[in-house]
């Protein structure tokens, strides 16, 4: 299976178009060793022929022209045939009616997968993607339960596993969607014909026992690195609320990431979904180099991950 990482900031990407924060000055004075990132988004292939993506950035458009597999080669076609959705907040999901995802493009439907909760929300409470999302394409996924990803009504080669991950509720508006259930945010399971594992998180709150599992034993997880620190948006005065009240478990710390999932039997773990404030930004920071040490690495966009 290939992996390449289309997107790997959080919401707002990086530079972040309202912010002057330390990171986002130095990119734009060119003083901070730093790439530019795009909104959290991956595509996964088992043969690099068909493209099936987990969410859809907003940044999708410019995401699928910097990437050669994922270019038309006839007069209409996309080369995606089906995008997983791990929840419905607008950084994982604006990239469908932006660019028209969910349609037919030339001769070939995307189905989107999602929870009946997700879908719900997005084709009821929100004209914009009911408009664009035929509901025929919408496969409605089931927690915990393996299944093929289809292409044409036939297999993929691979097999995926949505489990539920707390998060932060799917709106602050909507009255049904205000509270936070089980599955409201997922984390997907993703293996192909070799018996290779991907993992991919890119929100989450607090690393549950069921999370472990399904991540124990895979060959690659790429995982919510939104926050270093628990208080990074408060010291930098951005706001009053924590890593965690935002929804997102910190990478440091004593409950911090790198301490829950140290001891994983895992070949390979990334963080991804980077906030434009995260230390891990600049690509010479200590935080940086104290990751590499506890044998973690941070994806970027372009990267190319094989298993
Ligand atoms: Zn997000
Ligand atoms: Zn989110």
């Amino acid at each position: 299976m290939r992996v390449i990482v289309l997107g790997s900031a959080a919401l707002g990407g990086f530079p972040q178009w309202n912010c002057g924060c330390p990171n986002c000055r130095g990119f734009r004075e060119g003083t901070l060793k730093a790439r530019k990132r795009t909104q959290s988004c991956i595509a996964i292939s088992p043969e690099g022929e068909r493209w099936y993506l987990i969410d859809a950035s907003p940044d999708l458009a410019h995401q699928i022209e910097v990437t050669r597999e994922l270019h038309a080669s006839r007069l209409r076609e996309s080369k995606i045939h089906a995008v997983l959705l791990t929840h419905a907040h607008p950084d994982h999901v604006l990239g469908l009616p932006a660019i028209g995802l969910g349609g037919v493009v030339g001769e070939t439907r995307t189905l989107i997968y999602g929870t009946r909760r997700t879908k719900e929300y997005l084709l009821s409470k929100n004209t914009i993607f009911a408009e664009g999302i035929d509901e025929d394409n919408w496969v409605e996924i089931s927690l915990n339960k393996k299944e093929e990803i289809l292409v044409e009504g036939k297999p993929s080669g691979l097999v995926f596993e949505a489990f539920s991950v707390p998060h932060r509720p799917i709106s602050v508006k909507e009255e049904h969607f205000k509270e936070e259930l089980e599955g409201d945010t997922v984390g997907y399971r993703i293996e192909d014909e070799n018996g290779k594992v991907l993992v991919y998180v890119p929100d989450i709150r607090e690393v549950t026992a069921l999370a472990l599992r399904k991540m124990d034993e895979a060959d690659v997880i790429i995982f919510d690195g939104t926050f270093y620190r628990d208080n990074e948006l408060i010291k930098l005065g951005i706001s009053s609320k924590t890593s965690e009240e935002l929804g997102h478990i910190s990478i440091a710390g004593p409950n911090g990431s790198i301490e829950m999932l140290r001891d994983l039997n895992v070949k390979q773990k990334f963080y991804t979904h980077l906030n434009n404030t995260n230390p891990l930004i600049p690509e010479d920071s200590v935080e940086r180099r104290l990751l590499q040490v506890e044998g973690f690495h941070v994806v970027s966009d372009g990267d190319v991950i094989d298993l």
